[in-house]
């Protein structure tokens, strides 16, 4: 078997998703199990894109729209932008994927942080492409480090703003200061899987960068939109990056009941708003009854809080199972003594408060 699998294959730690929750009542015997590993939103998906899904399902015996009419035009006209500068994606994954495949030479490298979104790396050397990682700094990405990284064979880097695992960003005068220095044959992905939760002031409003600069920037409908099960993404570029990226992706990779839920989704101001407000109350809640327990965590502009737990994360993480909360240990991030728990409703949020009483 080994001599059949190219050797970046059988070199690459596969990526460990959130375990899922019928998964953990089986395996436990429990009848009562929350979810608190994925990022996801915890009000479900909204009911304008289950109405819209219902609608739609009698016709999935045809293709979806390999173009996306409807939803890049919707896109685009919420950011006073062209169906030209969207792409489409079967979640941010393929595109991140579609990236390197349009972008990156086989000599060439991506650069990105050593402690982030671990899809980066994965999809690069599954495309073997070489990863040349950074060190974070306070748990934030250090721009200045990834500069210093920058050689003749750096073609993309990606920075996840916020950062997942540790919920930080870097503001608009960094990424402003970044790009001046930036030569032109380098481009600059933005992963702002987590922007719809900022409640700060200066993150980046990186729009304005596409227009001159190689920028690509990535969102998603897996987090505040609710979609994380449909899989549906997209790409923010100039009109040259985007056609060139459109012939390196599959015809029909976005499915159309997918599409339809986006569309339906981006109309609900209403649930967008709710999902907000839930996720900006739970992350009050949690500060403040993590700091009464004696925890220290990474304050986060996501929907997820970094935990140091003061001892073996993926220990807790196991207890934490076994009191019905799956949560994720951060092994496989390098951070040893960390958990990362996604911010739930309140009652959920009460049910990990209680049982990380419990084990602690
Ligand atoms: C969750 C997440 C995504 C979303 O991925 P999808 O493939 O769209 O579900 C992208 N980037 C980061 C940093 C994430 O945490």
């Amino acid at each position: 078997m080994k001599d059949l699998v190219r050797k970046n294959i059988a070199g690459i730690t596969p990526y460990v998703a959130g375990k899922p929750i019928e998964e953990t009542k089986r395996e436990l015997g429990l009848k009562e199990v929350i979810k608190l590993a994925s990022n996801e939103n915890p009000l479900g998906p909204s009911p304008k894109a289950v109405e819209a899904i219902k609608k739609n399902l009698d016709k999935i015996n045809r293709y979806p729209d390999a173009n996306g009419f409807y939803l890049k035009k919707k896109l685009s006209r919420s950011f006073n932008l062209k169906p030209a500068n969207i792409l489409l994606g079967n979640g941010s994954d393929e595109i991140i994927d579609i990236i390197i495949k349009t972008f990156v030479e086989e000599d060439e490298n991506i650069i990105t942080a050593d402690t982030t979104f671990l899809e980066y790396e994965i999809i690069a050397r599954v495309n073997n492409r070489k990863v040349v990682t950074a060190p974070l700094k306070y748990f934030k990405y250090d721009l200045e480090a990834i500069r210093k990284k920058i050689d003749r064979k750096t073609k993309v880097i990606f920075i996840a703003n916020p950062n997942n695992p540790t919920g930080t960003y870097i503001t608009r005068q960094e990424v402003q200061d970044f790009l001046s220095d930036l030569p032109e044959n380098i481009l600059l992905v933005l992963d702002e899987a987590y922007e719809t939760f900022i409640d700060v002031d200066d993150f980046p409003s990186s729009i304005g960068h596409i227009g001159r600069r190689n920028v690509i920037i990535m969102k998603t409908f897996s987090k505040v939109y609710g979609l994380a099960g449909l899989r549906i993404g997209y790409a923010i570029a100039k009109p040259e990056l985007i056609s060139a990226m459109e012939k390196a992706r599959q015809p029909f990779n976005v499915n159309l009941l997918a599409q339809v839920a986006a569309v339906a989704t981006l109309d609900d101001r209403k649930f967008l708003a709710k999902t907000r407000k839930v996720v900006l109350e739970g992350k009050n809640y949690l500060y403040d009854k993590l700091k009464k327990m004696g925890f220290a965590f990474v304050p986060s502009v996501a929907n997820f809080i970094l935990v140091d737990v003061g001892r073996d994360g993926v220990a807790v993480f196991k207890d934490l199972l076994k009191r019905g909360v799956i949560v994720r240990d951060m092994k496989q991030y390098g951070l040893k003594n960390f958990i990362r728990v996604t911010i739930g409703t309140k009652k959920e949020n009460k049910k990990f408060i209680k049982a990380l009483r419990k084990i602690s």
